[in-house]
């Protein structure tokens, strides 16, 4: 089904109108758990907070502000921002085609500006999807770890 609305192509498959009907019934269900799950969890981040902890990464704090923003994982000591974006709502490439671009894009143009923000005040951000978290973790706390060394070493020389 998934694969058959990517080939066709969305617009011209919500031309039916029952699978118009069925996809509208089936994003308004998502929303609805989207806001019940808003202020726990969610599954991919906290297998990455759990590796972090298994990793001896030190220092992360987690669902702290920084700048006005709520970020998943935070490294005050050395300015680290750590935010796991899930594929549906983050609109990955791979996983979030069947977003409305509407929904997405307000996303996407909020990590923009969280990016910019947090950037202009020497902060790095780091952003993981949802899928290189289930299929990769050991990539993501690699490159994690690389990044908390080079911060390490930035802060040590200043
Ligand atoms: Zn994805």
């Amino acid at each position: 089904m998934l694969e058959l609305k990517r080939r066709v192509g969305l617009s011209k498959y919500m031309n039916q109108p029952e699978i118009k009907e069925k996809f509208r019934r089936q994003m308004m269900r998502l929303h609805k758990e989207q806001k019940l799950t808003n202020y726990v969890f969610t599954r991919p981040h906290r297998k990455l907070k759990e590796s972090i902890k298994r990793s001896g990464l030190n220092g992360f704090l987690t669902e702290r502000p920084v700048l006005g923003f709520m970020v998943d994982e935070v490294n005050y000591n050395i300015k680290i921002a750590v935010e796991v974006d899930g594929c549906y709502w983050h609109g990955c490439s791979t996983h979030g085609v069947l977003n409305p671009i509407a929904a997405v894009g307000k996303r996407i143009k909020k990590d923009k500006k969280e990016k910019y923000v947090l950037e202009r005040d020497g902060w790095l951000l780091l952003r993981f999807w949802e899928h290189e978290i289930n299929e990769d973790m050991s990539g993501v706390i690699s490159r994690l770890r690389r990044a908390v060394n080079e911060r390490l070493h930035t802060v040590s020389c200043a």
